[in-house]
């Protein structure tokens, strides 16, 4: 999945967060939205942009869950209501970075990571092309990219038209 579609889901969960009504920053709501729904893929910078990072740590679930939930159990013991929410925000972020992953056209997501190698993912996964002429042609061809088209959209316009109360 593209960065603008990530990024564009996380500012839905922060402004969703928000109409729920959050006693928090909304600029810090909106930040963390956009920041936890773009996150798992800082590992661009070490792989190289245009190569398949989806097989690292920073794409197996398991490892963000796992840290996000200590940090959680933190907060829960130090009653730090904020901040917690916080945390929340910050999870469903990450979530909806794997959801939408799970959309990819190359690659799926390791849910059960360690426990299995199996790959979800919701359409047939196609080899990805070296050249990026032959990559953008195979993508625009396959159904995850009116699934992201979809989820792009959708969430433009509900950021645009869907006012604060
Ligand atoms: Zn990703």
């Amino acid at each position: 999945m593209t960065t603008p579609t990530h990024l564009l889901l996380g500012l839905v969960i922060g402004k969703i967060s928000i109409l729920a009504g959050i006693h928090a920053d909304p600029q810090v709501v909106y930040t963390l939205g956009a920041v936890s729904a773009l996150i798992p893929d800082i590992d661009i910078v070490y792989y190289g942009l245009g190569v398949n990072h989806h097989q690292s740590l920073l794409h197996k679930p398991f490892v963000w869950f796992t840290g996000l939930l200590f940090v959680a159990l933190y907060f829960i013991i130090m009653h730090e209501t904020i901040l917690l929410s916080y945390v929340i925000i910050f999870s469903l972020g990450v979530l909806s970075h794997f959801l939408l992953d799970m959309g990819n056209y190359t690659e799926g997501v390791r849910w059960l990571w360690p426990i299995s190698r199996k790959s979800f993912h919701l359409f047939p996964l196609a080899k990805q092309a070296k050249q990026w002429k032959k990559r953008f042609t195979i993508f625009t061809h396959h159904p995850a990219f009116l699934f992201e088209g979809t989820i792009l959209i959708s969430s433009l316009f509900f950021i645009i038209f869907f006012n604060n109360p």
